[in-house]
């Protein structure tokens, strides 16, 4: 990457204790664990893995929305600069501003009694971004046109309105108080796939206009492929490849990443014969494997996986990947 990362991130961990006293030692869901990563400014960073892989809490991490176990993240900006490790309440509501979240489910995320106005108005009430009634409004009204949100619509009530409507209404409400940073967590899962594609369109001429940064989070290559500059692939709480988008997908350097894509439907039979088909449930973040923490599902697992942890390594430019056995492999 070149110039100054908006989010850098190093060495991050984020472990949940469970059970208590009572219970004899006390045990830690790893869910993040020293993750490493730097996401440039004005790009879609796309992250993906299976569910309970750690993406979800990764990028909570980053809008310190969880509280971080150990490791940094550096939110840099002309200037400004926040360390997420040891930021001050002052500076955490600054932060806020900048960083917002736009919710997987659009239906659970709108409150069903509040209108719409007031659902995109209210980071701005809670914020105190705006001094009054008639500023609000304009900026609502601003963004809602951004948004292709109806105007005559703002009176009305989430019910009134489809899945794609509600997740604009959604990114609507994330970006009204000017945001540089959003974390898109699985934000069109939800959604059917011509839904999918509207909403990733007025992502892309969003983050366009407005330069925004995105972390894109989803378990979907596919989604991810079509959208995003840089793909971060993660296992079990760690990031096990990460390179540019076409980089990753021309030259895969990782056995999991090579299942993920085997996993995305083809049209091309031939395709389904050279498909790694990824076995078993992801194992208990609780108790991870130790070694390289694929090994007990990796196809190409050798003694040497079970003992010692692949060390991270660059390929290519800004191609890394986290495989004893990457260059021997054809994947
Ligand atoms: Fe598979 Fe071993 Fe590579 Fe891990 S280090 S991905 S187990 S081959």
């Amino acid at each position: 990457m070149t110039g100054e990362p908006l989010i850098s991130v190093h060495d991050l961990s984020v472990h949940f204790p469970i059970g208590g006293a009572g219970f004899g030692q006390k045990r830690f869901v790893h869910a993040v664990d020293r993750v490493s990563i730097d996401i440039a400014p004005g790009t879609f960073f796309g992250l993906v893995g299976e569910s309970g892989s750690g993406k979800t809490t990764l990028g909570r991490a980053l809008l310190k929305a969880v509280p971080l176990t150990s490791g940094h993240v550096q939110y840099t900006e002309n200037g400004i600069d926040f360390d997420l490790r040891d930021i001050s309440k002052a500076d955490l509501k600054e932060y806020r501003k900048r960083c917002q979240l736009i919710f997987q489910d659009p239906y659970a995320a709108l409150s069903p009694r509040m209108t719409v106005r007031d659902i995109i108005a209210e980071p701005l009430e809670v914020m105190k971004i705006t001094s009054s009634r008639e500023e609000t409004d304009e900026r609502v009204r601003e963004i809602a046109a951004m948004c292709r949100i109806n105007i005559e619509h703002l009176r009305r009530f989430p019910h009134a309105f489809s899945g794609g409507q509600r997740q604009r209404i959604s990114i609507a409400r994330a970006l009204v108080c000017k945001p540089r940073f959003l974390v898109a967590d699985e934000c069109v899962a939800a959604l059917d796939v011509s839904i999918q594609a509207d909403i990733l369109n007025l992502l892309n001429s969003l983050q366009k206009d407005l330069g925004l940064t995105f972390l894109f989070i989803s378990h979907d290559l596919s989604v991810v492929a079509h959208t995003c500059d840089h793909v971060a692939v993660m296992y079990l709480g760690q990031i096990v490849e990460s390179a540019p988008t076409k980089k990753l997908f021309a030259n895969t350097r990782h056995p999991y990443t090579k299942t993920l894509l085997s996993a995305i439907p083809h049209l091309d039979p031939d395709a389904e014969k050279t498909a790694i088909k990824l076995e078993g449930e992801i194992p208990s973040p609780i108790n991870p494997p130790p070694g390289c923490k694929f090994h007990t599902r990796c196809p190409y697992a050798r003694d040497r996986c079970k003992v010692e942890s692949p060390e991270w390594r660059e390929f290519d430019e800004d191609h890394f990947a986290a495989c004893h056995f990457s260059e021997e492999l054809s994947l």
